[in-house]
Formats: C-alpha cells, structure tokens, sequence
C-alpha cells in the first residue's frame, strides 16, 4: 500500500510528458507547446489544476479511483489500482453497519 503523492505527479511531469510524447514533438506541435508551457511553470509551488488546464484533462495529476472510476488526488495505492479516500470512508461505514446489524442480530437470539 502507498499513498498517492500528488506533488511528486506535480513535481515530474516534465519529465513524465517527456518521457510518453519526446519522439512525437517534430510531427505534433501541440505536444511541444505543452511541454513548454509545462517547463515554464514553477513545480514545487503550481497547483495541479495549473497542469490540467495546460494539458486539458486532470490524467497528470490524478489517479483514476478503480472503484468510483472518477479522478482523484487522495487515495491509496493497492497492488495496481488506486482506491480514493471518498470510496475508502464509504467501505468503513459499510463494516460499520454490517458490524452494528450483526450486534443487533446477536441480541436477538
Ligand atoms: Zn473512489
């Protein structure tokens, strides 16, 4: 388990758009203009929508949450798919519940 570190996503895109799109920049100057937009902002202090809104999508700075399938920036990191904190709470009130329904059922008996 690991926790989603947005500000590292913040901190290595760059490198990360690089890494996916450096081999597209002569046919597709889109790609370009958007790394050099991405270059000129400060990293360690933009926020993440400063990213998205370059980019045009939350992808770079977001995980997309394997249950409630919509991107988030706080979660937690199982195997291979991020959970977010949203869907993370929701499953401990239904251990809550379950566990209060087997308390009221053990009463009864
Ligand atoms: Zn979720």
């Amino acid at each position: 388990m690991k926790a989603y570190n947005r500000r590292l996503k913040i901190r290595t895109v760059v490198e990360r758009w690089n890494e996916q799109y450096k081999d597209m920049y002569k046919e597709n100057k889109d790609k370009l203009k958007i790394l050099k937009k991405l270059e000129s902002l400060n990293l360690s202090k933009c926020k993440a929508k400063d990213i998205d809104n370059i980019i045009g999508n939350p992808s770079w700075t977001h995980f997309m949450c394997m249950s409630c399938k919509d991107y988030k920036s706080r979660g937690v990191l199982f195997t291979d798919d991020y959970i977010c904190l949203d869907c993370i709470m929701d499953s401990l009130d239904l251990f809550k519940h379950d566990a209060l329904s087997q308390s009221s059922e053990v009463k009864k008996e």
